[in-house]
Parts: structure tokens; C-alpha cells; sequence
């Protein structure tokens, strides 16, 4: 398997989030030739999402999500505000052209122990985002992440189970592949199998550092850690998925620190190297 190269590349912001504002991310993934970018919620909204979809168009970068939406289980019901917040991102994933809106689908509601009603109350959210998601034409993507976050962020934290979701919701729902939450599941070739083209919505790229410093904020450069990316690469493409390697990367101790045409440089390196 050949590497990456930079036209195969998107850039998460939050891989530069400490560094630059939005407008800066499209310039410097302009600039150092990526083929897209994704940016998340709170950058766009302080662009502006119409400003934003110019300028992203202006440089002809793809978009490979908009992350995020999801957060359903907070109060311990889904209500309007929820709902309604949810709509607001689908429409600002249609507005900027993004291949899908990437769902962070909430931990635990606040106080509960009760796992099971989280995981109806993320359906439930699911169901009623996807059903908006299809009148305007926006895929939804459910991105599993890794059990430490069960609690605090996601209670969807397999594949298998992202999958069991989209099975019963039907079409227009698939996942988001990051290869931080999923890397060590035995499962995971058979649910990538599973998935199939259609339901690979798009694929995440960082590493996991051993040790890890800090639950939410120390994700490794591709080629710092212990993932093997081309393997879990080869099998999102054995499907089919031909999308943009999203770089994804939060990592306060390092990365968030350095020279931000540094940090893309490095990117474009390990991509070609190690992945
Ligand atoms: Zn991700």
C-alpha cells in the first residue's frame, strides 16, 4: 500500500485549533495542498458559515465532515434545545458542502447510572436528526468512540454497536471510522466488512502514544504511537471508501504548541511514510 498524499488529506481544525482560526485552516490547507478540510462547530461559527462555505469553495477543498452534532443524553431526555441544535448542524453541514455530519452521541446523562437508557436516548436523537438529515440530504455518521469516553461523551463505543444503530434506522446513517476509538477491537474487521461502502462515511487519522498522558487531549502524530494505520486503512478501501484521511489529532502537550506550518509539513511527511 502506497502512502498518502496531500491531495488524499483533510485537515480536522482541531488538529490546529490552539494555532489558527478557520479562515487560516482554509488557507493553509490551500497552501500546503490538501484536498479538504473539516471543521468543527465553534470555528465555523465564529467565521460565520456563509463566509466560511465561500472561502471554502473559493479554494475548491473538500469537505470531509462537520463534527460535530450528537450530545443527546445531557439532560436525560431529548428535547427541543437539542433537536433544534442538531437541526442548525445539519444545516451548516449542508451549507458548507460536508460529506456528512459526524454525531458525538453523549455519555451519561448528568447524575444517572443508567447506561441503557442513554444508549435509547441517543437513538432516539439519532432517529429524529436522520430524519431531517434525509429531507435535506445530509448523511449522518455515527462516530464510535473509544469506551474511556462512555461515560463524559459517547456511550456508542463499537463499531458493531454504531452499526446495530444504523441497521435499525435504516439509510442515510453510517459511521465515522477514527482509527484512535477503534484500533484495538477484535471485531473491527468484520464490522468494517459490515459496514460496507455506503455506511463509511468518513476515516479519522492520529495515534494512540503509550503512555497516554491525558484521556481527551494526547493523541499521537501518525507514526507516534502504536497503531497500525495502513492495516486499518487497507480495510475501509477493501470496502470501497475512497474519501479524504481526516487528520484528527488533540494533543495539548505537543502538537497544539508547535509551529502550525510545521505541524502541516509533518502531516504531509507522515502521511507519504507511515500511512
Ligand atoms: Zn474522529
Amino acid at each position: 500500500m502506497t502512502g498518502l498524499e496531500p491531495h488524499q488529506l483533510s485537515l480536522n481544525t482541531a488538529t490546529l485549533r490552539e494555532q489558527w482560526d478557520l479562515a487560516q485552516c482554509i488557507e493553509g490547507c490551500a497552501r500546503h495542498g490538501f484536498g479538504g478540510i473539516s471543521p468543527w462547530r465553534d470555528k465555523l461559527q465564529e467565521m460565520g458559515v456563509t463566509r466560511a462555505a465561500k472561502a471554502i469553495r473559493d479554494t475548491g477543498l473538500g469537505v470531509s465532515g462537520l463534527c460535530r452534532g450528537g450530545w443527546f443524553t445531557a439532560s436525560g431526555a431529548v428535547d427541543r434545545a437539542v433537536l433544534d441544535d442538531n437541526r442548525r448542524a445539519v444545516d451548516e453541514a449542508a451549507e458548507i458542502g460536508a460529506e456528512c455530519l459526524v454525531m458525538v452521541v453523549g455519555g451519561l446523562s448528568t447524575g444517572s447510572r443508567d447506561l441503557p437508557a442513554a444508549w435509547a436516548l441517543v437513538e432516539e436523537g439519532l432517529a429524529a436528526t436522520l430524519d431531517y438529515g434525509r429531507e435535506v440530504g445530509m448523511k449522518i455518521a455515527i462516530e464510535p468512540l473509544h469506551p474511556m469516553y462512555a461515560a463524559n461523551r459517547a456511550c456508542v463505543n463499537t463499531m458493531r454497536h454504531a452499526l446495530d444503530i444504523c441497521d435499525r434506522l435504516g439509510p442515510g446513517i453510517g459511521c465515522a471510522v477514527d482509527v484512535y476509538h477503534v484500533w484495538w477491537d477484535p471485531d473491527l474487521a468484520e464490522q468494517i466488512t459490515r459496514a460496507g461502502r455506503d455506511r463509511i462515511m468518513a476515516f479519522h487519522l492520529c495515534d494512540w502514544l503509550v503512555p497516554t498522558r491525558d484521556m481527551l487531549t494526547d493523541r499521537g502524530m501518525m507514526g507516534d504511537g502504536v497503531i497500525d494505520i495502513p492495516r486499518l486503512r487497507g480495510m475501509v478501501e477493501a470496502e470501497g471508501f475512497s474519501g479524504l484521511n481526516e487528520v484528527e489529532i488533540f494533543s495539548a502537550l505537543d502538537w497544539w504548541r508547535r509551529d502550525p506550518d510545521d505541524v502541516m509539513r509533518t502531516i504531509i511527511q507522515r502521511g507519504r511514510n507511515v500511512c
